[in-house]
C-alpha cells in the first residue's frame, strides 16, 4: 500500500462546505487504497487575522508568544477535518507539530526543521487511521512552540513525506498548478505540467508564493516529488521533479526558453549615499545588517566617482524600519553622506532554463520593459533567472508585458 501526503492550504478549509469537501477526499483516497496523512493550514485568512490582533494589543509582540497564538489556527483547522473525516466512517486523528516530532531551531517566526520524528504518525497511519497534522509549525529545542514562517505548511508537508517516504507529497490548493504568472495578474497564463526543482526554487525565491521556498528546497534536497494541484476541481496539476525527469527527446526540444514571470512588491529598496569605495567597507555594512539578523537580497554597487559610490539593496518590507535604524550607525561608521529608502518597488524576474543555452534573453526582457516605458532601477541574474527592479506601479504592466514578448500567453 502506498503512502500519500496531501496538503490543504487555507482556502481549501475556509469554511465548513470546504472542510468537508477535504474529508470526503481524503476518504476516497483512502477507500483507493491508499494511506495517507494530511497537512492542513489555518482556515481562510486566519493568520492574517491573527496577527493583526497581536498588533492590537501590543507594538511589538514577542516571537514566542506570537508562535502561539498563530499556531492555534492550524489547529482549529486539524480538528474540525479529523471530526469530519471520522463524521464519514473513516477513523482519523489529529497531531499538532510538536505531536508529529517535527522539531525546529529556536528562531520564533521563521523556525528552521532539524529533524521530523514522526512516530506517532507512523503509528496511526498503521492502525488504518488518517493522521491529520497541523501544518506551519514545530517545537524548538528548547521545547517552544515555534512556526515556519508565513507559507510554512507546504514544508510541514514535503518534511513529512520526506520521514515518511510518501510516493508523493500533494499540494492542494485555490489554482490548478504552477502557471506561466501569478493568473491572478495574467489572465492567459498557462498551467505548466511539470517544472523542475531549479525553476521551482527561483520561482519561489521570487514571488511566485504557490509554492513555499523552504518546502522547495526541502523537495529537492530529498527527493519528494511534489505535485501541486487544486482542491476546488481536483485537476491533474503539475509535477515539480528533477530536471528532465522522464522527458523525452521531442519534449526536451519543445520546452520552453522561459517557464515563468514572477513577481514580488514584498521588498522595499535601500540605498547608503557616497559611501567612501575602498576596501572593507561593503564588508562592514553587510555584517552588521547581518548581525542585526536583515536578510539582505540583490545588491547593486554603482561606479565610483572622486573615491565615493552608492550602494543599493534589498530587504524584506517589514524590515524597513528596523534596517533605517541599522543604517543610522553604518553612516556614521562609514563616513557615508546618508541613506534612503523606497517602499514603493517591486521586482519583475523571468524563469527558466533554457536561459543557460540561448543568448539574448536579458536584451530582449529590457527592450519589452523600455518599449513599455517602464525604468529598471536594479538587475540581478542567475544561470536561469534575471530579475528587475521597477517602481511598484509598473510591476503589473511590466509582467504582462514580458509574458506576452516570451510567447507565454494562452492562445
Ligand atoms: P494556499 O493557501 O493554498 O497555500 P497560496 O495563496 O499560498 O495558497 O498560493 C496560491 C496562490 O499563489 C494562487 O492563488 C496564486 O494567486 C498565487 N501564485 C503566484 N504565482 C503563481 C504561479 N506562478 N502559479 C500559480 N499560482 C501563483
Ligand atoms: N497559515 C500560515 C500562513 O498563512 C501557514 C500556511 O498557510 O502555510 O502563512
Ligand atoms: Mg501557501
Amino acid at each position: 500500500m502506498g503512502l500519500l501526503v496531501q496538503k490543504f492550504g487555507g482556502s481549501s478549509v475556509a469554511d465548513p462546505d470546504r472542510i468537508r469537501a477535504v474529508a470526503d477526499h481524503l476518504v476516497r483516497t483512502r477507500r483507493e487504497g491508499s494511506d495517507v496523512v494530511a497537512v492542513v493550514s489555518a482556515m481562510g485568512k486566519t493568520t492574517d487575522d491573527l496577527v493583526r490582533l497581536a498588533g492590537d494589543v501590543a507594538r511589538h509582540p514577542g516571537g514566542r508568544e506570537m508562535d502561539m497564538l498563530l499556531t492555534a489556527g492550524e489547529r482549529i483547522s486539524m480538528a474540525l477535518l479529523s471530526m469530519a473525516v471520522e463524521d464519514l466512517g473513516q477513523p482519523a486523528v489529529s497531531f499538532t507539530g510538536s505531536q508529529a516530532g517535527i522539531v525546529t531551531d529556536t528562531d520564533h517566526g521563521k523556525a528552521k526543521i532539524i529533524e521530523v520524528r514522526g512516530d506517532r504518525i507512523r503509528a496511526a497511519v498503521s492502525e488504518g487511521k488518517v493522521a491529520i497534522v497541523a501544518g506551519f509549525q514545530g517545537v524548538s529545542t528548547s521545547l517552544d512552540i515555534t512556526t515556519l514562517g508565513r507559507g510554512g505548511s507546504d514544508t510541514t508537508a514535503v518534511a513529512l513525506a520526506a520521514a515518511l517516504g510518501a510516493d508523493a507529497c500533494e499540494i492542494y490548493t485555490d489554482v490548478e498548478g504552477v502557471y506561466t504568472a501569478d493568473p491572478r495578474i495574467v489572465p492567459t497564463a498557462r498551467k505548466l505540467a511539470r517544472v523542475s526543482f531549479d525553476e521551482m526554487l527561483e520561482m519561489a525565491a521570487t514571488g511566485g508564493r504557490v509554492l513555499a521556498l523552504r518546502s522547495v528546497e526541502f523537495a529537492r534536497n530529498h527527493n519528494v516529488k511534489v505535485h501541486v494541484r487544486s482542491s476546488f476541481t481536483w485537476a491533474p496539476g503539475t509535477w515539480i521533479t528533477e530536471e528532465d525527469a522522464e522527458m523525452d527527446a521531442v519534449e526536451a526540444m519543445e520546452q520552453a526558453i522561459i517557464s515563468g514571470v514572477t513577481h514580488d512588491t514584498g521588498e522595499a529598496k535601500v540605498t547608503i549615499e557616497r559611501v567612501p569605495d575602498r576596501p572593507g567597507i561593503a564588508a562592514t555594512i553587510f555584517r552588521d545588517l547581518a548581525e542585526a539578523g536583515i536578510n539582505v537580497d540583490m545588491i547593486v554597487q554603482n561606479v565610483s566617482s572622486a573615491g565615493h559610490t552608492d550602494i543599493s539593496f534589498t530587504v524584506p518590507r517589514p524590515d524597513v524600519d528596523r534596517t533605517a535604524r541599522c543604517m543610522e550607525k553604518i553612516v556614521v561608521d562609514t563616513e557615508a553622506i546618508g541613506f534612503a529608502t523606497d517602499e514603493h518597488i517591486g521586482r519583475v524576474s523571468l524563469v527558466g532554463a533554457g536561459m543557460k543555452t540561448h543568448p539574448g534573453i536579458a536584451a530582449r526582457m529590457f527592450e519589452t520593459l523600455a518599449s513599455e516605458g517602464v525604468n529598471i532601477e536594479m538587475i540581478s541574474t542567475s544561470t536561469i533567472r534575471i530579475s528587475c527592479v521597477l517602481a511598484e506601479d509598473d510591476v503589473e504592466r511590466a509582467v504582462r508585458s514580458l509574458h506576452a514578448a516570451f510567447g507565454l500567453d494562452k492562445e
